[in-house]
């Protein structure tokens, strides 16, 4: 079953839009015919079933049989992940997490960042493939911070877990209460040259937890991944 996205701009009066990438996805390569039936999420939890009544070169109009509205489960999951250097790792990272449920990706440059920038137009369109892959109907919030502080600054959430390969296996455990307790927990993965010492005693002064992912050193994406796993 292929999903369609079209953001609540593109939704009214009984009527979904389907524009831009969405639109040639349907039309050229699905080669979607009026009165076919499809799928519509639109990223903020609502999930259409509608038959496909005009086709033009730009768009695919859908009237809106059937409509059912979720709320994201809870806890959310905010993963916040030190910029790596190579962009496909990075997107592989942020595609997984996805997958496995992230309600929101907040990258950061730190003190061991080696790389400055991101290309948030592939990270965008990436969320939306990623969603709509994965047959969910909210849309990840992919964003980009100029440092740690600013995002923990900026970022809202009530728990936070922070994968540090240098915690003692033994006492590195996670606290799945405080996670299963928690509105939004944010699960911290540094970047290829991990946290310095001054940012994780900054990050355990304002009450992250330090826990262990095994005795194994992982790659940042590898952490992130099993990070996000542990709360399947
Ligand atoms: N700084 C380390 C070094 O250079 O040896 C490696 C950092 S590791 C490549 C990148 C990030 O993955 C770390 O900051 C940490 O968040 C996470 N990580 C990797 N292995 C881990 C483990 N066994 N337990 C917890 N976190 C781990």
């Amino acid at each position: 079953m292929n999903n369609f996205y079209a953001p609540p701009s593109q939704i009214n009066n009984g009527f979904a839009e389907l524009l831009d990438q969405e639109a040639i996805h349907a039309s050229k390569v699905m080669r979607a015919r009026e009165g076919d039936t499809l799928t519509i999420v639109d990223g903020v939890g609502g999930c259409y079933e509608g038959i496909i009544r005009r086709i033009t070169k730009k768009s695919v109009q859908v009237e809106i049989k059937d409509e059912e509205h979720r709320s994201r489960s809870k806890p959310e999951l905010v993963l916040g992940m030190g910029i790596i250097k190579k962009r496909d790792r990075l997107e592989f990272a942020v595609e997984k997490a996805i997958e496995l449920g992230a309600a929101q990706i907040c990258l950061f440059r730190s003190e061991h960042t080696i790389k400055e920038n991101v290309r948030m137009d592939r990270l965008e369109s990436l969320a939306i493939s990623a969603m709509k892959q994965s047959l969910q109907s909210h849309l990840c919030n992919v964003e980009v911070y100029h440092s740690l502080d600013m995002m923990l600054d900026t970022v809202s959430v009530d728990n936070m877990l922070v994968a540090h390969e240098k915690v003692d296996e033994t006492n590195g455990d996670i606290d799945y209460k405080s996670v299963r307790n928690s509105e939004r927990t944010l699960l911290l993965v540094g970047p290829e040259g991990g946290f310095s010492e001054t940012e994780i005693s900054n990050l355990t002064d304002k009450g992250g937890e330090l826990v262990s992912l095994g005795p194994n050193r992982l790659r940042a994406e590898t952490a992130a991944i099993a990070f996000m796993s542990q709360f399947l």
